[in-house]
């Protein structure tokens, strides 16, 4: 027979074997729990593999979160849907149940700067991560620095490997900075090698009609254009500057309103 010390002994060398951390750490207070309660040994089990399940969804969560590069504070707690047309408060409510990267659809998000894109986008994409997907965030003109860093060192097609990963890539201000020809390549040979295969997620301050200076050339435009909204949801931020609204209510507010918090 083997001694309870030796017992709690081989059971936290067995279950660091396993890497079942939080086994380890709970077994022995459930243990005592499961003996109050009176529970079956298949229930004590269970209670143990759940927490143990439940803390790794946690942590993988968390660390997805980080690689996501996503800000944490642009979250849908912080973000006012009343704000934005009906329209898109319906549409995002819908986005955020995240089907819409099984059937690898596009969101586009459109509208003056100010108006709340990047923070929506940012928004769908953490709600995303808590239900298990992969998000990577970038502003366009980082990735298109990324890009051509990989091509020149003949590491493109393993960087566009890399981006694949990812369940939804949101590329935030597209057309923003002025780019040149290269740039716009690259950029254009990722959005054709995610076609189909992974959701883009995409802020713009320009309309389609303008999209020629981002692609240069007529043509890979229209190409860029009709491959981001074969299979997509575009929504039209058409409203003020959250930023502007922000600055004229404070500056409509009396100097000696106690609101502003002077004393
Ligand atoms: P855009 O990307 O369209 O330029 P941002 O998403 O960066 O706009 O929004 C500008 C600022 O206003 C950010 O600080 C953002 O958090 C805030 N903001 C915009 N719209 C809303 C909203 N509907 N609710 C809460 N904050 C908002
Ligand atoms: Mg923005």
């Amino acid at each position: 027979m083997v001694k309870t010390e030796d017992i709690k002994v081989l059971l936290n060398q067995y279950l660091k074997e396993l890497f079942l951390s939080t086994m380890k750490q709970c077994y022995a207070d459930l243990a005592v729990q499961a003996q109050q309660e009176s529970l079956s040994y298949e229930q004590y089990l269970l209670g143990l593999a759940e927490l143990e399940c439940i803390t790794r969804q946690n942590n993988r969560i968390e660390r997805n979160l980080k690689t996501s590069k996503i800000s944490r504070d642009k979250n849908i707690d912080t973000f006012d849907l009343k704000r934005v047309p009906a329209k898109v408060a319906h549409q995002v409510r819908s986005l955020l149940q995240g089907s819409f990267v099984d059937h690898k659809e596009n969101i586009l998000a459109f509208g003056n700067p100010g108006s709340g894109k990047t923070h929506l986008l940012c928004a769908i994409g953490q709600e995303l991560i808590r239900k298990g997907r992969k998000v990577y965030f970038t502003p366009c003109s980082l990735l298109v620095q990324d890009l051509l860093r990989a091509k020149k060192e003949l590491e493109l097609a393993r960087f566009l490997k890399k981006l694949s990963r990812y369940d939804a890539l949101i590329i935030d201000d597209i057309g923003y900075v002025q780019q040149d020809r290269s740039e716009m390549e690259v950029l254009f040979t990722l959005l054709a090698d995610r076609y189909e295969r992974g959701s883009v997620m995409i802020t713009s301050n320009l309309p389609f009609s303008k999209w020629e200076q981002i692609f240069k050339d007529p043509m890979v435009t229209a190409a860029a254009i009709d491959r981001l909204v074969h299979h997509s949801v575009i929504l039209e931020l058409n409203i003020e500057s959250y930023r502007m609204e922000v600055a004229k209510k404070n500056k409509n507010k009396k100097p000696d309103d106690p609101a502003k918090g002077s004393k």
